[in-house]
């Protein structure tokens, strides 16, 4: 059951609920579970980590970044989630208040380094509220941005954009094993290295090539082997195995060919590969299932993203069919946007003479970067809801958009 959110409390079947945000009524359908049968499994603050990080591990995030658990002790027991863009120190208050503690947030409160705590501005303050009241603090920021299902994707799915993919992708991110396995013990292993992540080639699961031959050993004295003999030279009919799998697997996938290879000493490579990953990386273009006027598509962007204001260039495309989105600050990726062949670039954040730049190839439109990114709490919650239904899950109540519009 999900009793969490204010005071709806509902037994089965599917509610509508309201939540505030950004001044407007927003409707958002939960999904109500029957309670745990058992009130002894409890969840930990590690549980919900450990699962956010399985689709956006934090090997995604920008070498600049800090997301991650920055207060609290990951293995205390769960009691409940807030969930907001930003964790200021309302939002503290708020999760002191609903007895949840445990803040997701997608801005990292500390981004450089502290060197005092002694509450002389909000960041200070905020990690020192959250530390006195046992509040874990954890943010997941530019490694849901640069994922194929994450905050750009969200954007996509509110402007209705179909055939997204990711604006620029990221390299050096895929790795290549290469092992030889006995025949007989090929399709073990190789289950095994599947299980444990590798293979997986975009919609493609479970790839791999291999090639037969003969491996040739000699066992020394000292050795235990699971074939042949010592001192004689044995010939073994092998399987060459190769699998690519991301770079943050590496110790997973090692791990499991070592448990599952039958051999004392396993015969492995690891190779750094420059293949572009086609599933993680900055921005997201996709196209309107049907062309629209560039002013007809601005109120449509206004509408659907919530966005009082719309600071754009001249609209010098006659219709609106391809768009490229980047939720927060994305100016670094409107050269992407241009070569993508977008008629417009949805974004956050740009500079006045960044608005130049445009040179009349496509059309800017900068919607704020809370605007572009306030959908990620939705993001956030539907994951976490999918997999977790007896935990108290909210949305924070406040808007913690720092900028107003007169
Ligand atoms: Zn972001
Ligand atoms: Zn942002």
């Amino acid at each position: 059951m999900i009793s969490i959110i204010d005071n709806q409390l509902v037994q089965n079947g599917k509610r509508q609920k309201k939540y505030s945000d950004n001044g407007h009524d927003q409707k958002v359908e939960l999904t109500i579970f029957e309670p745990p049968q058992s009130s002894t499994i409890m969840t930990k603050i590690k549980d919900i980590i450990q699962y956010l990080e399985t689709f956006a591990p934090l090997a995604y995030q920008e070498e600049y970044d800090n997301s991650g658990l920055i207060t609290g002790n990951q293995h205390s027991e769960l009691n409940g989630v807030i969930i907001t863009l930003d964790c200021i120190e309302e939002v503290i208050d708020e999760a002191v208040e609903k007895k949840a503690n445990m803040i997701i947030a997608h801005h990292p409160i500390i981004f450089r380094g502290l060197k005092k705590l002694t509450g002389s501005n909000y960041i200070e303050r905020t990690i020192i509220k959250a530390i006195k009241n046992d509040i874990a603090i954890y943010a997941i920021h530019t490694n849901l941005d640069n994922i194929s299902s994450g905050v750009n994707k969200k954007i996509s799915d509110k402007l209705g954009l179909l055939n997204t993919k990711i604006l620029r992708s990221k390299n050096n991110t895929l790795k290549k094993l290469t092992t030889v396995i006995p025949k007989e013990n090929t399709e073990n292993v190789l289950s095994k290295l599947h299980e444990a992540g590798a293979g997986n080639i975009g919609n493609y699961k479970n790839c791999s090539f291999r090639m037969e031959g003969t491996g040739t050993f000699l066992p020394s004295e000292e050795a235990n082997p699971t074939l042949g003999e010592i001192g004689q030279l044995e010939n073994v009919n092998e399987n060459r195995i190769e699998v690519i799998f991301p770079m943050y697997l590496k110790n997973k996938i090692l791990n499991a060919l070592f448990k599952a290879h039958p051999y004392e000493e396993v015969a492995y490579y690891v190779h750094d590969l420059e293949n572009i990953n086609n599933d993680v990386g900055s921005g997201m273009v996709g196209e309107l299932p049907k062309s629209m006027k560039p002013s007809e598509f601005l109120d449509h962007v206004k509408k659907n993203l919530e966005a009082k204001v719309i600071r754009h260039t001249a609209l010098v495309k006659e219709s609106i069919k391809k768009v490229a989105v980047c939720g927060g600050s994305g100016s670094f990726l409107l050269g992407d946007a241009i070569n993508s062949g977008a008629d417009i670039f949805i974004s956050g954040d740009f500079k006045y003479h960044e608005f130049f730049n445009a040179e009349n190839r496509i059309i800017i439109a900068d919607v704020g970067h809370y605007e572009s990114e306030q959908f990620t709490k939705e993001l956030i919650y539907e994951k976490i809801s999918k997999k977790f239904a007896n935990i108290a899950l909210h949305f924070t109540e406040l808007n913690t958009n720092p900028i107003f519009y007169a």
